[in-house]
């Protein structure tokens, strides 16, 4: 499908020094449209701008919509970069199935994200550590209020430039263990990037945050037993030698690409990785032992965010001395490395745009 492209007549001011997270966005846009019977249609980049919808439409009212996250990444000789994006595709692709949307066609998916970051790779930022935040998602536009999957849908791609996560060097966190409310549950929609899951951990999150946590950690939803992610990354630890992380089979967790990324290395590392249930007993008492050496978050924003304290039950656990572990550091140096492409890139995780 061919993408027309119209560009702004009034370029706007691109933000200087360190830019907030998600609050600065990219002249251009993309945007699709769904029919039922006559599928997806008018691709187009446009300037950014508002949405029309019916006060009616779906999304509004039942959250039917999925997004994504990813970011493009300029190197030291000026060429830009996705990592990974592939994945990030295929992922939006098993979340529409289980959210009833008509899935996007990859090939269209990857050619809208390069074009718009091409059309607007000025946007790009250069100095260390930053990059361009890029958004697709979909929405259901049918304007009615009867409960079923709509017939219209909305894909689009918005970007916004973003400054480094840790200007001031990588600082660990802490974080509260989540032990009343859940984020998702065995058969629901943990394992899709639906923004539905997101407003289900609000509540939790601002209550932690008032208590001086970043994130919560979130048990599952069936027992509250077992660890499932922090906030929204997935969770790594490493117990004694080996990794361990909680595996994917419940569905309630969100497979992430950063996730992926760092198991792939630290078995290439020669490290025993294990995908499997662990609890928060268990992990009390590696805390308690000493085993617990190191215990990090993972997601596309951080890339690596290192947890310094644990507080479950009435009691704070520091790990580490409350400093970033050796695997944690060289998880972080190695994937930013081949992102701004400092470093090889012996995956083939590097996708180029200009
Ligand atoms: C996006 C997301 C992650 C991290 O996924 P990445 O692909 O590594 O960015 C983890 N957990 C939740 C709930 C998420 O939404």
């Amino acid at each position: 499908m061919e993408i027309t492209i119209t560009k702004t007549t009034t370029p706007r001011q691109k933000p200087s020094g360190n830019i907030p997270f998600g609050a600065f966005f990219s002249d251009h846009m993309f945007l699709m449209n769904y029919t039922k019977g006559q599928g997806w249609h008018d691709a187009r980049i446009v300037p950014y701008g508002p949405l029309t919808l019916e006060p009616s439409a779906m999304v509004l009212h039942y959250a039917q919509e999925v997004f994504e996250g990813m970011k493009a990444y300029r190197t030291a000789d000026g060429h830009i970069q996705l990592f990974r994006a592939t994945e990030n595709i295929a992922r939006m692709a098993r979340s529409c199935e289980k959210l009833c949307i008509p899935e996007v066609p990859a090939d269209l998916y990857l050619d809208a994200v390069k074009k718009l970051v091409e059309v607007d790779k000025d946007w790009v930022p250069s100095q260390p550590d930053t990059s361009l935040y890029i958004r697709p998602y979909v929405i259901a536009t049918d304007p009615k209020l009867g409960v079923h999957a709509s017939s219209t849908y909305i894909f689009g791609i918005i970007t916004c430039p973003v400054g480094s996560y840790y200007p001031e060097g990588i600082n660990p966190v802490r974080i509260a263990i989540e032990s009343r409310e859940v984020r998702a549950v065995r058969g629901g929609t943990g394992f899709a990037k639906c923004g539905g899951n997101y407003a289900a951990s609000l509540h939790a999150s601002e209550l932690a945050e008032q208590k001086g946590f970043s994130q919560v950690l979130w048990l599952d939803g069936v027992e509250q037993k077992y660890i499932e992610e922090v906030g929204s990354m997935n969770v790594m630890f490493k117990i004694a030698g080996k990794i361990v992380t909680p595996s994917l089979d419940s569905g309630s967790v969100l497979p992430g690409v950063t996730r992926k990324s760092c198991i792939q290395l630290l078995k290439d590392w020669g490290y025993e990785v294990q995908e499997r249930n662990i609890s928060i007993d268990e992990l009390i008492g590696a805390v308690k032992s000493g085993a617990l050496e190191e215990a990090w978050g993972a997601g596309t924003a951080a890339v690596v965010s290192p947890i310094g304290e644990i507080f479950y039950q009435g009691q704070d656990y520091t790990l580490n001395d409350f400093k970033i572990g050796p695997v944690t550091q060289k998880l972080y140096d190695t994937i930013t490395g081949i992102q701004w492409g400092k470093i090889d890139d012996p995956y083939g995780w590097v996708i180029p745009v200009c």
